[in-house]
This record gives structure tokens, sequence and C-alpha cells, in this order.
């Protein structure tokens, strides 16, 4: 009887949290990357168009650093299941499990999978002192300077440590990666000159490359992109990289049992923010692509990102990419 009476009033008070949210407190977005970067871009455009639909609330953006993107993860994973703590990740998702070992999270059951917000892609760019105006001028420079060239990445796991190591492994050149906490310190330490070269999505680099802070060299998307700052860029694939290709992505997840009217308010919001024709010009202005409707449905992402898994794991595998 005491059972019952508890199972009755959890789900009383279930049905109560799903009514009134999200009215309790502000809806914090998790960024496992540092401020500044181009996962933090994402994070703080979505949270401004996510206001409206969610009745006003208010979103902020926690930047949980470090570890390639896993800190965060790891942080919303074992975070309230009430719908105030969400993650915004990357292919990270994907590719974590097979570079990383002994991650502390499972990304197929420690989260609920609210949708999916766009497709990113990459730069290969340079610090500004490089005597390399071109793809060929750099591939040059870089066989004359083996074992001396200083890579920059968000950390082992991160979409730039993957891009860097699939590179590496293209080209048959070491070299010596230097983590950070996300791309926004490791871009300010490029065009410092302290590093050399680094593989950053668009969201971070069209704004650099536009003002000319840094060398960019080629796009790592199989076509060339629209974007008026990089449609000029090669693609690596053109440059003599036989099949080279890295697309970066984006979704939003919540802690495992999360209500699921919570997780039907948060999933409609988002497909609400993502048709916002100001976080699409802001998005697009940085070379991203806001997917639509079906990609955006909870299952169809958990699909993709298996799907994105069993991609990953063999060229991780193959290219003998993956680390501790
Ligand atoms: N671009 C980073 C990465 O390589 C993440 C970031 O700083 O947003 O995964």
């Amino acid at each position: 009887m005491k059972r019952m009476l508890m199972v009755a009033a959890a789900a009383v008070s279930c049905f109560a949290q799903a009514d009134t949210y999200p009215s309790a407190k502000p809806i914090s977005i998790v960024v496992p990357f540092a401020a500044g970067g181009p996962t933090d871009r994402v994070a703080r455009d979505l949270a401004e168009a996510l206001r409206k639909p969610l009745g006003g609330a208010t979103v902020v953006v926690d930047n949980a650093a470090g570890a390639g993107g896993s800190i965060g993860a790891n942080k919303v994973a074992k975070a309230a299941p009430d719908g105030y703590t969400l993650l915004l990740h990357h292919i990270a998702m994907a590719t974590m499990p097979t570079l990383v070992r002994n991650i502390p999270f499972k990304v197929d059951s420690d989260f609920e999978y609210l949708g999916m917000i766009n497709d990113v892609p990459m730069t290969l760019i340079g610090k500004p002192s490089l005597p390399a105006n071109n793809y060929k001028d750099l591939s040059t420079w870089i066989g004359a300077n083996k074992g001396k060239i200083n890579l920059g990445n968000a950390g082992v796991g991160s979409a730039s440590h993957l891009c860097g190591l699939l590179f590496q492994n293209a080209i048959q050149v070491d070299m010596t990666t230097v983590p950070y906490k996300g791309t926004a310190p490791a871009m300010t330490d490029l065009i410092g000159g302290q590093i050399d070269l680094m593989c950053d999505q668009t969201t971070n680099t069209t704004s650099q490359i536009e003002g000319k802070k840094v060398h960019a060299y080629a796009v790592t998307t199989a076509k060339r992109l629209t974007t008026p700052a990089l449609k000029d860029l090669p693609t690596l694939q053109e440059s003599g990289l036989k099949g080279f290709e890295v697309t970066i992505w984006h979704g939003l997840y919540a802690p495992k049992g999360t209500p699921a009217d919570i997780q039907a308010k948060l999933n409609a919001a988002l497909k609400a923010a993502l048709k916002d024709p100001e976080f699409i010009k802001k998005q697009e202005g940085l070379g991203a692509v806001v997917v639509t409707d079906k990609r955006v449905e909870p299952a169809e992402h958990k699909k993709f990102v298996a799907a994105e898994i069993a991609k990953w794991s063999p060229v991780i595998k193959a290219a003998g990419v993956y680390a501790d």
C-alpha cells in the first residue's frame, strides 16, 4: 500500500513538473568546450532561439570544458533528469566511444536524444606567419618541417582531434598535438603563432578567415562550400587527399529518465528554434547547415548517431588513431 502511494505521488509530481516546465528555474545548456569556440557559438545562438518557443524561459550556456568534451557530457549524464540541464554536443558523441577508451558514460543509454541541430564543415587553417598561402605550398612546408610541426586541438576525442589525426594519417606525417579545453583558446594561440596548424569547425574559423587572421588551406567536406567567405577554399579531396571527408554535426541531449512530456516540449521547442530565420541566418553565415524536421526527430537522431558510430569506428581503428 505504502509503495503504491509512493508510485502515485511520483506520477503526480512528474505530471506537475511537466505542466509547469520550464518555469521553475533557468534551463542550462552544457557545452563541453571552452566559451567563444565553435560549439559554444552554436549553443549561444540556439539558447536565444529556444527562449520564445519555451515561453520566454531563461536559457543559459554552461561551459564544462575539458577532456575532449567528455567532462561536460559526463556532467549531463549524471545530472537530475528534470529538463533543466541539457547537453549540446557534436560528432564526438559518435566518435568518443571508439576514439577514447574508458569514457565514464554510455552515449546510447545515459541520454535522452532530443534531436539534431546542424551539420558543420571543418577547415584546415594555419598560423599567420606560415610561409604558405595555399595547400600546395603548405604540403611543401610540411615536408620540410617534419618533426617540428605543432597541431592544436580540443583534446582527445574532440572533432579537431579526429580531423587532425585523419589528416596526419592521410599525409603520413606525425605532428605534435597540443590539446586545449576547446578550439577558442587554441585559435588564440594559432593567431599568436604558438601552434602551427589546426582543423576546426567553420563556426569558429569563418570570421578569422574573413579577417585574414589565419591562413585557410582547405575544407574537409566532399564539396566546396557556398558561404561567401569560404567558397574559394578547395576541398582536401581535390588537394590530393583521396576520400578525405569529415563533417561535424551537433545534437541536443538530456539525462536519461527525463520525463517524456518534458522531452516532447524540448523537441517541439528545438524544431521551432531551427525554423527561426534569425538562427538560420547566423548559422548559414558561419558555414553551418541547420537541419529540418525529419532529422530533428529524436528517434531519427539516435539512429543517425548509431550509424555514425558504425561509420567512424572502422575508420578510426583502421587508421590506428584511437587514444587513451
Ligand atoms: N572545435 C572543438 C572540437 O574540436 C570544440 C570546441 O571548442 O567547440 O571538438
